[in-house]
């Protein structure tokens, strides 16, 4: 089995910025993504803070340029689930590491891990049931589906706000559930928000229950003030409350932050040699695919230093 230079875990733009540095640095760069590349990043209908595109892109176009460009300097890109990563030994007895995903095991003498996250779950009866029945996580993927309907939305930071002003495109009425009573999110969002007839607000409430025959019919709310319970109809309840790192294929190998991201040093090398995390996976205060992208080129570049090293051809 050939051992590649660098393995990159994940391809959002922190990954294909990764692979695109590596692959440009003539490191032997294999990318690893579950399904197709992009991240949460492909599920966004547009990105207007990405700079260099006044009037912003959408996610999906973004992505496919990043892919473009780091498949051009030669970055391989493989699917595949990645279930465990093992310490290892080449042949000539340098440490790497051994990637097993579902189907296939690779090898490399380092690794980037960029594997973002998944949607955070309410965790409330009725969720799991009727999730594709009325329950989603995805505005992009699911929104054209409640045309002149009623869509309820549950969190309060960019995410939430963002995507119910998409659903506000197809939905009759969209309601946005918050537990508290002002907006996390940005305040340019937050003024666009106020200022859509089509959205309104119900504050410091939860969702307890979404029910339905078959798909959804009305969500349970429970208002934390006042402790009173209402049902609200509704056709559609699309969750934003944040994500859950995707680094369990690590947790026993690297220090992970109370909430499971990976903690890093500033040139983005966890606490294993050889090791390096960027992206929405790595513990931070700002997660903006502006900076997934600057920590990728940084990861690289790290990761770039430690092989040299390992091969005894670091300029020094
Ligand atoms: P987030 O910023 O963590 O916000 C999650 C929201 O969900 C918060 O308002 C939180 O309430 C609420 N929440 C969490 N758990 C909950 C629960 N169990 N029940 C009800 N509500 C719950 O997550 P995000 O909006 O997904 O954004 C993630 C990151 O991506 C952020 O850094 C964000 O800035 C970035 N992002 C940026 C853009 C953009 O720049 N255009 C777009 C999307 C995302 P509390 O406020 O009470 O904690």
């Amino acid at each position: 089995m050939e051992t590649y230079d660098v393995i990159i875990i994940g391809g959002g733009p922190a990954g294909l910025t990764a692979g695109m540095y590596s692959s440009r640095a003539r490191m032997k760069t294999l990318l690893l993504e579950k399904s197709a590349p992009g991240g949460q990043l492909s599920l966004t209908d547009k990105i207007e803070n990405y700079p260099g595109f006044p009037g912003g892109i959408s996610g999906m176009e973004l992505v496919e340029n990043m892919k473009k460009q780091a498949v051009g300097f030669g970055l391989e890109i493989a699917s595949g689930d990645v279930r465990e990563v093992r310490e290892s030994e080449t042949e000539k007895g340098k440490d790497c590491w051994e990637v097993i995903t579902t189907g296939s095991q690779y090898t490399a003498l380092t690794l980037i891990a960029a594997s973002g996250g998944s949607a955070r779950k309410l965790d409330v009866p009725g969720e799991k049931e009727l999730t594709g029945r009325g329950v989603s996580y995805c505005a992009t993927c699911d929104g054209a589906f409640f045309k002149g309907k009623d869509i309820v939305v549950v969190g309060g930071g960019d995410a939430a706000v963002e995507e119910a002003l998409f659903l506000t495109k197809f939905g009759r009425q969209v309601t946005l559930v918050h537990r508290r009573d002002r907006l996390r999110a940005s305040k340019i969002l937050q003024e666009r928000a106020e200022a859509n007839e089509k959205l309104r607000f119900t504050w410091d409430s939860v969702v307890t229950a979404i029910s339905g025959d078959k798909k959804v019919q009305s969500v349970k709310l429970k208002n934390l003030k006042t402790h009173k319970e209402t049902d609200l109809s509704c056709d559609g309840v699309f969750i934003f409350i944040g994500f859950v790192p995707v680094t369990h294929y690590l947790k026993e190998l690297v220090n992970l932050d109370d909430k499971g991201y990976i903690k890093t040093d500033n040139n983005m090398s966890a606490s294993r040699k050889g090791v390096f995390a960027c992206g929405d996976c790595r513990s931070k205060l700002l997660q903006q695919v502006v900076n997934a992208c600057g920590e990728g080129a940084l990861a690289s570049y790290s990761a770039g230093q430690y092989v040299d090293e390992l091969k005894g051809v670091a300029y020094k």
